[in-house]
């Protein structure tokens, strides 16, 4: 009896990418629509959720390692439910219960928006589905990120096949949205009192619908929606044009933020990796950026120890990140990916090699983050509050044009969401500090 109680609440954890927030926002949204309460406490839901990241090696430990908690729960409470959905449960299928037989439901990136109909034993869902080919591109909602800033996924999964990457496999190729229903969706959205948001797609440079490619999305949303602030992830730099760039210079609602990963600065590596660009490529679109944009930050992720990278190689790397001065990087050693093409390569890096090459990597973009924030201060900038700061109530956290974090401090009559210039008056390497610039 007490093992077959209705489902009332759920719990969800997110692990990986914007991509899967953004999911993971519109699971939460049906769910809640079915009649289902989201809880805080994990220890008194009735259903758990892990929405999952299988792109690192790392990531699918930590998750496993979540499952095993997970399961001393279970033993204490036989209603609860798990559910584990995402590139994980893609990748994993049906095997994932022989590794974890406490979980309930499987369901892969395609299928886990079908999760309420699984609970409800609607017919034709199963517990465990991670066949492609089977979402309703147009009926999955945009995705709130809080009430005034939210992600709208404009493609899912990705055709590039970067060698060491999962996320072809595990999110299938590129699919994109419509760009009339993705205005749409902006529309209801700034209805909603949203006003800065964020087009999501494992590479939105290689959208296409139909004639519409990217700076024609970026300029149907800036004209036809009331939108104040637009930005997008992730760029690839062999598909990002100049024209985009272009539309960015005269789009005043085009925020100056641009996340271009360039993964090696070795084109022996880079071409390995199947990125289809050069470093010198890379530098020529760096450089036409900084050409057309006054102001512009412009971040990067950076892959150390990828198979045969020589201590020479990984050097170039370090001159490319000194020369190119990243605002920030998201830095990784190479973790081996099943089934990708570089999994065939040897990983004769040594572990030790790689969490050296990291650190110095990361202690080398520390400095450089921190020196090219400090070129911020007295500078005025325009911060969307997004709330108080984690480390001191007293403080206002507000997000920059350039998509940097600023603190200042708050009087009171300021409220999440709004719009406000802020006098930088600190920095460090993550962070910037500022006073309210009171107006006239
Ligand atoms: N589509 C985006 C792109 O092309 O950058 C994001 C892909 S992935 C979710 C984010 C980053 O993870 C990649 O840019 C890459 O630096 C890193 N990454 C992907 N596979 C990896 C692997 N096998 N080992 C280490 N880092 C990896
Ligand atoms: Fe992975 Fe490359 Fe696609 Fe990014 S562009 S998701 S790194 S395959």
């Amino acid at each position: 009896m007490e093992k077959n109680r209705k489902i009332k609440t759920f719990h969800i954890s997110t692990y990986g990418c914007q991509m899967n927030l953004a999911d993971s926002s519109t699971l939460v949204a049906g769910l809640i629509t079915r009649g289902y309460r989201r809880i805080a406490d994990e220890s008194q839901a009735d259903l758990i959720i892990l929405n999952t990241c299988s792109v690192r090696d790392k990531a699918e430990q930590r998750i496993l390692g979540r499952l095993g908690e997970i399961s001393a729960y279970k033993r204490k409470r036989p209603y609860l439910r798990v559910a584990v959905v995402g590139c994980m449960a893609q990748r994993w299928g049906d095997k994932l219960l022989e590794k974890a037989p406490h979980v309930d439901y499987v369901l892969g990136t395609d299928r886990l928006f079908e999760l309420p109909d699984v609970l409800e034993g609607i017919e034709g869902t199963s517990p465990v589905m991670t066949a492609f080919g089977h979402e309703n591109m147009d009926a999955l909602a945009p995705a709130m990120e809080t009430s005034f800033a939210a992600f709208v996924t404009i493609s899912r999964g990705c055709s590039n096949f970067c060698s060491y990457c999962i996320v072809p496999y595990v999110r299938g190729e590129e699919r994109a949205h419509s760009a009339d229903g993705i205005v749409d969706s902006i529309k209801r959205l700034v209805d909603e009192g949203v006003v800065d948001v964020t087009l999501l797609g494992q590479n939105v440079n290689s959208y296409r619908y139909g004639e519409c490619d990217f700076p024609a999305l970026i300029e149907r949303i800036a004209g036809e929606t009331d939108i104040q602030r637009i930005r997008f992830m992730t760029s690839h730099p062999k598909d990002l044009s100049r024209r985009l760039v272009d539309v960015m210079a005269a789009e005043p609602k085009m925020m100056p933020h641009i996340h271009l990963p360039l993964q090696s600065g070795c084109d022996r590596i880079l071409q390995m990796m199947g990125r289809g660009y050069t470093l010198q490529q890379y530098r020529q679109i760096i450089d036409y950026i900084r050409r057309r944009l006054d102001y512009v930050s412009l971040t990067t992720d950076l892959i150390v120890g990828f198979p045969s990278e020589t201590e020479a190689e990984y050097q170039q790397t370090l001159r490319a990140v000194r020369e190119i001065r990243f605002d920030a990087a998201f830095m990784f050693r190479y973790s081996v990916r099943p089934g990708t093409a570089a999994a065939g390569y040897r990983d004769d890096v040594s572990e030790e090699d790689k969490i050296r090459r990291l650190n110095q990597l990361i202690d080398l973009q520390q400095q450089i983050g921190a020196e090219c924030n400090q070129r911020e201060v007295n500078q005025v900038r325009y911060g969307l509050i997004e709330g108080v700061s984690r480390r001191s109530r007293r403080y206002l956290r507000a997000r920059t044009e350039s998509n940097k974090t600023v603190l200042f401090s708050a009087d009171g009559r300021l409220s999440p969401g709004e719009i406000v210039p802020v006098r930088i008056a600190e920095a460090d390497a993550y962070t910037l500090h500022g006073q309210l610039e009171e107006a006239n």
